[in-house]
């Protein structure tokens, strides 16, 4: 008999899981505390798949021999409680994906960067002629394309909520770009939680594979060193180096290994901030790894165009730059946002509040930004916190109004920074809504 399996959420990873599974010969069944969307159904009644949705019928999915859920699902859910309770298996999307390859994965994890080191990484090794292709959090699910497609190489981007409930997952190549709080809310405000969490893409490599990580990242740093593994580590980070490591120098980045050096010049890479050269060497380690030749890494640099809502500097109106940041739901991408401007800021923040602990900000705050327009339901915590070192703070409820205050605040050869450091849900759909929204009342000045 075929075996059961259940699969939690209709979203991109749990229809790219119902279409893989079907395909592997298991009895699927997928349920949805909310609403389906039309596309999804029609996917799914194609294939002949039972589904329901806004709500659960526990007594059949606690029939099940395996569960797939979706990342989206948190543990502290009535369903999540009774399924664990149960002892079913639980997978996440990428542990029941990467059963049914044999393609070379590289996984690619961290709080900030994710998505920006995945894309490049791709592309450096797409435009070498590698058959390589994308996949996790971004575009199409692993699950669908390890269906649909025929890849040599995935580069996957992973979320500690993807890593939750990996068994067996082992990449060939592990990256991670950083570890600072984040989604704190998930791990019962608990860093330590989520630091574990991260390091789990780790947990089942071993000596002939790799780890490329960032060397000056404290937290994470600390965490490895209290972990036993025999990965080879390749660490990447501004400073040169003991031993093997990739690192910047002017606008080189050099891969140092034990055989030789290798130098590409940076001087056309179009990503701005210290932040993204950091993403570059992370994506450059890998390409090395693959043997991606120094000309074809530095060409496809030069190639790789930034992503929108990332400290996209989109417009400048009378001599004042607006960047749209809108994907900064951290402290952490703040801070880099606020770095990476050489100019007075007028700074627009806030929105869902993940348990942010601003003071990291404190000193770029005091430096740079002239002042802040609010823009979320509940921005009490903002005001706490600045009001003491910024003299105006505005509140408002709409991103047209907080353009239009910015736009009056700001004078020329100032920024106007949409980087709010909180998640979106408050008052839009979520991160593209809330950068769209912007860039449109800007434009509309
Ligand atoms: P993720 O997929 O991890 O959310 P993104 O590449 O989408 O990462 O970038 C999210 C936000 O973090 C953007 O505001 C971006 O400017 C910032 N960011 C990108 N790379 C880094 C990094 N290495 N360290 C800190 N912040 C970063």
């Amino acid at each position: 008999m075929a075996e059961k399996l259940i699969i939690l959420g209709g979203g991109e990873s749990g229809i790219g899981a119902a279409i893989l599974a079907v395909k592997e010969g298991f009895d699927v069944f997928l349920s949805d505390a909310g609403s389906i969307s039309n596309q999804i159904k029609t996917e799914l009644i194609k294939l002949g798949i039972h589904f329901e949705e806004r709500g659960h019928d526990m007594e059949r999915i606690l029939q099940a021999s395996l569960v797939m859920k979706s990342p989206g699902i948190p543990d502290h859910t009535d369903l999540m409680q009774q399924v664990r309770s149960s002892g079913i298996k639980v997978v996440s999307e990428i542990e029941f994906a990467s059963q049914f390859t044999s393609a070379t994965l590289i996984g690619i994890t961290g709080s900030n960067g994710k998505t920006t080191t995945t894309l490049l990484t791709h592309h450096l090794l797409k435009e070498s002629g590698i058959n390589a292709g994308i996949a996790g959090n971004i575009g199409y699910s692993f699950a669908r394309q390890v269906a649909e497609s025929d890849r040599d190489v995935y580069v996957l981007e992973i979320s500690s909520f993807q890593l939750d409930d990996i068994h067996k997952f082992k990449p060939e190549v592990a990256v991670i770009t950083n570890i600072t709080p984040d989604h704190l809310d998930r791990y019962e405000n608990d860093i330590s939680k989520y630091v574990a969490s991260k390091l789990r893409i780790i947990e089942n490599q071993t000596f002939n594979q790799f780890l490329v990580f960032n060397s000056e990242d404290p937290v994470l740093v600390e965490a490895l060193n209290g972990v036993n593994t025999s990965v080879s580590k390749i660490p990447f980070g501004f400073q040169q180096p003991t031993n093997e490591g990739t690192y910047t120098s002017g606008d080189h980045i050099i891969i140092q290994r034990d055989k030789s050096n290798t130098m590409i010049q940076t001087n056309q890479f179009q990503l701005k901030g210290r932040h993204n050269l950091l993403n570059a060497m992370a994506a450059v380690s890998v390409a090395q790894l693959f043997e991606v030749s120094k000309d074809s890494i530095r060409e496809s640099l030069t190639s790789f165009r930034g992503l929108p809502h990332r400290l996209e500097h989109f417009l400048k109106i009378q001599n004042v730059n607006y960047i749209n940041d809108s994907k900064a739901t951290n402290v952490n991408a703040t801070h880099y946002a606020l770095d990476s401007v050489r100019s007075q800021v007028v700074w627009i923040a806030g929105g869902v509040d993940k348990g942010n602990d601003y003071s990291a900000l404190l000193p770029l705050v005091r430096e740079k930004v002239k002042a802040i327009v609010c823009l979320g339901v509940d921005n009490a915590k903002l005001l706490e916190v600045f009001s003491p070192v910024v003299e105006i703070i505005i509140e408002t409820q709409s991103v047209d109004e907080a353009v239009k205050i910015a736009h009056k605040i700001a004078h020329k050869k100032e920024t106007v920074l949409l980087s709010p450091a909180c998640a979106s849900f408050d008052l839009f759909k979520n991160y593209e809504d809330r950068g769209n929204q912007f860039k449109k009342a800007v434009r509309n000045l």
